[in-house]
């Protein structure tokens, strides 16, 4: 029996469990637990690692057939270092080394916040994993996480690549969770292009029905020329276009990957990202491919996986 290795996507509500082989990242089993509501400083990880435990003894493991455990979080991380979490009641915990010193053997455990876990994950899925890449998920945030020489970039304080807050526009817009107006999330995840679908409502006619608008239909109406829609999905794409040239004169990587539940309407989204970027990028970082993510919801616990082995 080969290395078995943990990808674990810790979420407010519930904490997703992947059992890999280590070699090549095969899924063994995946579920789905609740988080614990109560004492969460103590009692999450203790869940976390009972829950290793009975999975081990379900499948005939022992902890020495553990390669490594990856842990995404929902929150800023330094160095396995979490300072407060606003999904979860942590207050400056050492995570990795709180998880590792429950197993009587050395177990390996790396931490990271789950944006950036996800991106690494993506990333390190393509047959040829690039050295240098920007992932953004798109869906009712903007997630996005910065691979950089083949590592998760968490900066100083663990906020490294956070791109969804990045100021890009100047109207009148509501006030973003993150406390600021005018974030890239605001315009380009789910609420920023329904609502302004609502608004254009109001001076154009559309296909789509206006009381219960989704995402699919935004971009299947747009696909067959519904001007309204165009709208919207153009906007939507011109400012992440106009956000990714900015980081890639900073970053300079080798291609984008796009994914999240907005990434569904696929290569049409793409390309029109693309040509934005195209428009404002500069110098060397005008011709960066740009790929589609393919790890879908599974994403947090493959790219832990990913990254308890690679570390
Ligand atoms: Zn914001």
């Amino acid at each position: 029996m080969g290395k078995i290795v943990y990808g674990i996507d810790v979420g407010g509500t519930s904490i997703k469990f992947g059992l890999f082989n280590s070699e090549g990242v095969r899924l063994i089993t995946k579920f789905e637990k609740d988080t614990p509501k109560t004492n969460q400083q103590t009692s999450v990880l203790e869940s976390i690692f009972n829950t290793i435990q009975e999975t081990n003894q379900m499948y005939g493991y022992s902890e020495l057939d553990i390669e490594g455990i990856g842990l995404a979080v929902p929150c800023p991380v330094k160095d396995g270092i979490v300072n407060s979490c606003a999904n979860i009641k942590w207050e400056r915990m050492n995570i990795r080394k709180e998880l590792a010193d429950k197993f009587s053997n050395q177990v390996h455990v790396v931490v990271s916040n789950d944006a950036n876990i996800a991106a690494y994950g993506e990333n390190a899925s393509l047959e040829i994993p690039f050295r240098n890449a920007i992932v953004i998920t798109l869906g009712t945030g903007v997630g996005s996480g910065i691979i950089l020489n083949g590592e998760i970039l968490e900066g100083s304080t663990g906020m490294g690549g956070e791109i969804g807050h990045t100021h890009v526009y100047d109207g009148p817009i509501e006030t973003c969770g993150c406390g600021a107006k005018g974030c890239l999330e605001q315009m380009c995840a789910s609420k920023g292009m329904t609502n302004y679908a609502l608004e254009l409502s109001k001076e154009m006619s559309t296909s789509i029905n206006l009381n219960q608008i989704t995402i699919k239909d935004i971009f299947e109406a747009a696909k067959l020329g519904d001007k309204l829609c165009l709208k919207v999905v153009d906007r939507a794409a011109e400012y992440l276009g106009k956000a990714a040239s900015v980081v890639a004169l900073t970053i300079d990587p080798d291609a984008f990957i796009i994914g999240g539940g907005i990434s569904k309407a696929g290569q049409y989204f793409l390309d029109k990202i693309k040509n934005a970027y195209q428009k404002y990028a500069r110098f060397s970082t005008g011709n960066k491919p740009f790929l589609l993510a393919k790890t879908g919801n599974d994403a947090g616990i493959i790219g832990a996986a990913h990254y308890a082995i690679k570390k």
